[in-house]
């Protein structure tokens, strides 16, 4: 995801959970019973009306005996009916949360699977929409999902948190005959209904996050390029098919920047798509949504204004890195998003190093300084449905990212360090502890309480330097305890910790590598 609101209007008030929040937000004992396993979303979309209906058959293994679980509906939409094969089952709802109750108990390490009849008209809500039903510029209709944040129950009945995925899902949307409609995963074909509609058949082949899940229905021609044995699908509006042919062409830089430094692209099965909508942007897996107008830097601005981001779409460039870190590696709570937004912000500054090398990229990083607030910790509070409050998980993310390269002072071996991060959970929902322990354990350094100063607190670390008859004294003043982290000079290395230490050579702090405060008395 991206930004494209003032960040003032994305501080969320530090408001005690809501009934809903805490539904949504638990991983409580009626979702931890029970082990996705695979969707196949089925349903009918109607243009005219604003109205969806069919439904989503839910397959999971029980991980505990037990009668109930909870899924997540939107209140907006109504249940038709949740079947177990064919017996009809009963159901309870309480915000967006739907409790199914099972009139035989559910075994342990059995797989069951229920079929969620709903329909009715999704609200358009959110940053991005939810599900919004728009007309393209030449009236056609053009309708798209995006609900990171809201959450996928908005237009579809689910396990709507982040910790736990399906291994594989099926998308089938059916439309009126003359649209086209761009889902996740691999395109299996598409069946003409014979009443006006063509149901289009999609196939995620790997796991995915249930806000990843989308359809762009629109009026879309398609070309097709490939990237070795990578294909790669492109879908525009037909007024707009030349821009996205240079555009888009973009994609394959991408994808050589980022397969370098990490490794294969991560849904090589599903193939790589990028496809044109009316709002900015979302990582939508395998499945990249676009709309940055066909220019370079971010809504024709020059995004971190030191002349580097008009090289670039940053659009293609951001979103896309969400395949490595978002999608491939994912939080398992959105309290911890800077899993995917700090990477994806950081492996934008890759893809400059990559293309125009080192120095470049700390340039363009650094040009981000100007959007820091340093108001809240990163990390947010587990469980409630609570994002982290403002775009500090980006920026301040990515640069504290560019401090431990610093910290590990060896490019080799960081380059190796990150790398093997990803490769290790590569398909994993993770929290923030276990890629501390990563890093931990693969550099061989405690950096636990560099961790913790960016991550679990507002303020960034202060290096007070103090000049007196001829030398020089420096301590940290940091929030974390034990902060003690050490600062390359050239060839010196300094270590400041909350004591004071003085020393007779002068030093000029390289606040381009080390996210820092200097305070100078
Ligand atoms: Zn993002």
């Amino acid at each position: 995801m991206i930004l494209l609101v003032c960040a003032a209007e994305l501080i969320t008030a530090q408001t005690q959970p809501t009934r809903f929040d805490i539904l949504r937000g638990a991983y409580g004992a009626d979702r931890a019973n029970n082990d996705l396993l695979y969707y196949h979303l089925d349903i009918r979309v109607d243009p005219a009306k604003k109205y969806i209906s069919g439904k989503n058959t839910i397959r999971f293994k029980m991980l505990q005996d037990a009668n109930r679980i909870q899924l997540d509906l939107h209140k907006a939409l109504n249940i038709d009916k949740i079947l177990l094969g064919t017996a009809e089952l009963k159901y309870s709802r309480d915000e967006g949360a739907v409790f199914v109750d099972f009139p035989d108990t559910l075994r342990t390490g059995r797989t069951y699977s229920v079929d969620f009849y709903y329909s009715g008209n999704p609200v358009e809500v959110g940053r991005f929409g939810g599900m919004a039903f728009h007309k393209d510029p030449q009236g056609r209709p053009w309708i798209y999902t995006a609900c990171e944040g809201t959450g996928a129950s908005l237009w579809w009945p689910n396990k709507d948190q982040w910790r736990d995925e399906v291994e594989s899902m099926k998308i089938s949307i059916s439309i009126p005959e003359d649209l086209v409609d761009v889902s996740n995963g691999r395109f299996m074909g598409k069946t003409v209904l014979g009443d006006g509609y063509t149901r289009w058949d999609w196939l995620v082949q790997y796991p995915i996050n249930n806000y990843d899940v989308s359809l762009n229905i629109g009026k879309y021609v398609h070309y097709a390029d490939r990237l070795n044995d990578l294909p790669l699908d492109f879908y525009a509006l037909p007024e707009d098919l030349d821009k996205a042919k240079t555009q888009f062409a973009q994609a394959r830089g991408m994808l050589e920047a980022y397969q370098h430094y990490f490794g294969e692209y991560p849904f090589r099965k599903d193939g790589y798509k990028l496809i044109e909508v009316p709002y900015s942007g979302m990582e939508h897996q395998s499945a990249v949504t676009y709309g940055n107008h066909f220019a370079n830097g971010y809504l024709n601005r020059d995004w971190t204004k030191v002349g580097i981001s008009p090289r670039f779409d940053f659009i293609i460039i951001h979103e896309s890195a969400h395949e490595w870190f978002g999608n491939a590696v994912t939080a398992a709570d959105q309290s911890d998003m800077w899993i995917h937004e700090a990477w994806a912000t950081y492996l934008e500054s890759l893809y400059v190093e990559f293309r125009w090398g080192k120095e470049d990229a700390i340039k363009y990083l650094n040009g981000y300084k100007s959007k820091l607030h340093n108001r809240y910790p990163i990390v947010q509070e587990r469980g409630i449905n609570r994002e982290p409050r403002d775009d500090d998980q980006y920026f301040k993310g990515a640069l504290f990212l560019n401090t431990l390269r610093s910290v590990v002072g060896d490019d080799r071996k960081w380059f190796e360090l990150i790398r093997g991060y990803y490769q290790h959970f590569k398909y994993k929902n993770i929290l923030t502890e276990d890629v501390i322990a990563y890093f931990n354990e693969h550099s061989g350094m405690n950096l636990t309480p560099i961790f913790n100063e960016y991550l679990r607190h507002a303020a960034l670390p202060k290096l007070e330097l103090k000049a007196e008859s001829g030398k020089l004294s420096y301590r940290w003043q940091a929030e974390e305890p034990g902060f003690a982290m050490p600062i390359r000079i050239g060839t010196r290395i300094i270590t400041p910790t909350a004591n004071w230490q003085t020393t007779d050579k002068e030093f000029q702090v390289p606040t381009d590598l080390y996210l820092i405060e200097v305070v100078k008395e």
